[in-house]
């Protein structure tokens, strides 16, 4: 398992290349919530979500090691972050996405110089392609979350909020593979265990809620949420140890939670958030935490979104009853 100190070292590793997010507040939304609310706001991260701390942790690890080029297998935000590090150390790098990728995605990719290569329609035919390609140009294949240099230039977000916040109670962090949410709890359980760290997953992308219920990694069909940063489908080989001895708590949201709480952050704050990072408020607006009247930072981890597709996100505030 990863540790404080490989945290501390991620934060100095990095420290030229991420910007120390700001804490957002509104008291409107605190309001709503019941709680004095806190975002934290990855969606005004360089290359618009968190990934970009952990893929450049692993990304400088590898080049101060010899890497001469990087590839990845996502098509999302991951592979944004990869080709930006990538660019901006000066080495090629190779992004392989789905036959179906969004053309908005891929002029993300190669807006930072990335290249984009299409191959098959699912993970187990991308994953093996972008290896391939790292071992032939002497590269790195990095990975989203699977990764203890992933995990934790993640955790140092965690770092960020602690210096930045003091009194908090808790944090509420959305789950994908679990990358984000592992470094976070190592990050705050190694300095100050009293804080409650709150996962946050769509009722239809619930394989970390039934992996801690099962108590081992169980896997789920694939899923369409419309939080499409969460779609993984089975929690990590070293990010679901973590959760299970740290997580204080895993609340579900449905998808017309996700959008309501997406349109009142758009309406009352005006950030224009993922649906990945609006499950955190949904969990909040819909009484989920039991923690009423407590101080709480809900994470932003993102702000892609293809902007031609918001109106499908957006629903009628006025109808909002908790
Ligand atoms: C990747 C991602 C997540 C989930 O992070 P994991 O490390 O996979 O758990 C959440 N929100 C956004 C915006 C993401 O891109």
């Amino acid at each position: 398992m990863i540790t404080l100190k490989d945290i501390q070292e991620a934060r100095t590793r990095i420290q030229q290349v991420v910007y120390e997010t700001p804490i957002l507040q509104s008291e409107q939304l605190s309001k709503l919530c019941g709680n004095q609310l806190f975002l934290k706001a990855e969606h005004l991260q360089k290359t618009g979500s968190f990934k970009i701390r952990g893929a450049s942790n692993m990304g400088i690890h590898a080049i101060e090691n010899g890497a001469e080029y990087v590839t990845t297998a996502s098509s999302g935000n991951h592979g944004q972050a990869v080709a930006y590090v990538a660019n901006r150390y000066g080495i090629p790098s190779t992004i392989v996405v789905p036959e179906n990728a969004s053309q908005c995605k891929i002029n993300a990719i190669t807006g930072y110089s990335g290249l984009v290569e299409k191959c098959g329609t699912t993970s187990g035919e991308r994953l093996p392609r972008a290896q391939q390609i790292a071992t032939e140009q002497n590269g790195v294949y990095i990975p989203p979350y699977d990764d203890p240099l992933i995990m934790a230039g993640q955790g140092t977000v965690g770092l960020e909020i602690l210096q930045q916040l003091s009194n908090i109670d808790a944090i509420v962090v959305p789950i994908g593979g679990g990358g984000l949410i592992s470094g976070i709890l190592t990050a705050v359980k190694e300095t100050n265990p009293a804080i409650q760290i709150i996962g946050v997953e769509p009722e239809l992308a619930n394989d970390t809620y039934l992996s801690l219920q099962n108590k081992k990694i169980t896997a789920i069909p694939a899923t369409n949420t419309i939080a499409d940063g969460l779609r993984t489908n089975q929690p990590g080989d070293l990010t679901f140890p973590v959760l299970s001895k740290y997580l204080d708590d895993l609340v579900l949201v449905s998808e017309e939670e996700i959008r309501m709480a997406f349109s009142i952050v758009l309406e009352r704050t005006k950030q224009l958030i993922e649906p990945s990072s609006a499950t955190t408020i949904a969990a909040a607006l819909y009484g989920k935490l039991n923690l009423q009247g407590k101080n709480i930072v809900t994470l932003i981890s993102g702000g892609n979104v293809d902007i031609e597709h918001v109106d499908k996100l957006i629903v009628d505030t006025t109808t909002f009853v908790q």
